[in-house]
């Protein structure tokens, strides 16, 4: 007889099927989709969602999902055996917000519609046309580990932060700023498209949140002055948006260097603010660019986060 695997031997993450419960337009550029189902009754830890990433899988042209093997302690090779015209399409978000009721649990994600030909892609389409009932696949934290998989805001023990992003991080920011102590003192950039992107966020009332609606201006012109300025970054008239082509995404934590740099340990500065920077990697690394070299800010008070790159499809 073979025995129910227990709670320790579980991976700190679940895989579950999920359907369209609700789609929302909330905005010109954002569309809120509601995901639920039996197989999310363990998905996440409401107040400590954060800035929690998640996969998700898209059906292909076909529309079947693939049935990719839970059992295995490797689901992403699992996924990768699918035939490619059999495996649909992955790629990563946020979750906006988790609610847990009596009724199951609930996952929202605010996905950026980017609909122009030639600048669109498999999950932003999928996004565009979603309707309840519809079902993808989702990886993400199982609830009450202490892994806390995914989750890369870590600020502990710095008495403010800074968070910036644009619209792809947006709904990680709103998450973060709900789920912090009320006592966070800090300030949020937000550039998005338009005006009306501007979506309400329930912040701590110590923490300033700025939104920057780009309008005619290039992807992160509004985002670097305006965050370099705050920061007392004077000259910079001739800001270019460094481009990524060619390069890996820029992903650089406090414990994680993705270009294989050592992992950095504070210099003791006396400047203890935490920062959270996501959003196009040409643009984080922009920043990144001005925020060490420039400014002299501690690389292990930073977590610079490249979330996708201008012309370039995402795998994952
Ligand atoms: C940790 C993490 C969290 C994320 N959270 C969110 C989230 O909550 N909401 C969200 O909308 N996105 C989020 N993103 C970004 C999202 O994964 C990418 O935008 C992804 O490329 C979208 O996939 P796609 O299939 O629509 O486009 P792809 O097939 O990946 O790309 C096709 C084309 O679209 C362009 N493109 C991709 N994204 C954008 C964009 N936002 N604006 C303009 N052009 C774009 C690409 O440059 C490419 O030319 C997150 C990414 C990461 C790594």
């Amino acid at each position: 007889m073979s025995a129910e695997p227990s709670t320790r031997t579980r991976p700190p993450y679940i895989l579950a099927r999920a359907e369209v419960r609700g789609v929302e337009r909330v905005s010109p550029n954002f569309v809120r989709i509601t995901l639920g189902g039996a197989e999310l009754d363990e998905f996440g830890t409401p107040g400590d969602v954060y800035d929690a990433r998640v996969k998700l899988v898209f059906p292909p042209a076909s529309g079947v999902l693939p049935a990719i093997d839970r059992d295995t302690d490797d689901w992403w090779a699992s996924y990768l055996a699918f035939p490619e015209g059999e495996r649909g399409s992955m790629r990563t978000y946020s979750v906006r917000s988790l609610h847990v009721t009596d009724a199951g649990t609930e996952v929202v994600i605010d996905f950026v519609l980017h609909l122009a030909p030639g600048l669109t892609g498999p999950a932003s389409l999928w996004a565009s046309r979603a309707m309840v009932g519809d079902e993808l696949l989702i990886v993400g934290p199982r609830r009450g580990r202490a892994e806390r998989s995914g989750i890369e805001y870590a600020p502990a023990g710095a008495s403010s932060v800074v968070l910036v992003g644009d619209e792809t991080a947006a709904p990680a920011i709103a998450r973060i700023l709900e789920d912090a102590p009320r006592e966070l003192r800090g300030i949020a950039f937000i550039e998005v498209p338009e005006a009306g992107d501007e979506l309400s966020i329930d912040a701590p009332a110590g923490v300033e949140v700025h939104w920057l609606a780009r309008g005619d201006a290039a992807h992160g012109l509004r985002l670097i002055p305006t965050v370099l300025d705050y920061l007392g970054d004077t000259g910079h008239s001739e800001i270019t948006v460094q481009d990524a082509e060619g390069e890996d995404m820029v992903w650089e934590t406090p414990i994680y260097s993705g270009s294989g740099e050592e992992v950095v340990t504070s210099s003791g500065t006396e400047d203890d603010r935490y920062f959270w920077i996501a959003g196009e990697s040409g643009v984080v690394t922009t920043l990144r660019r001005h925020l060490v070299k420039k400014l002299g800010i501690d690389r292990s008070q930073v977590a610079f986060m490249g979330y996708w790159r201008r012309g370039v499809a995402m795998r994952g």
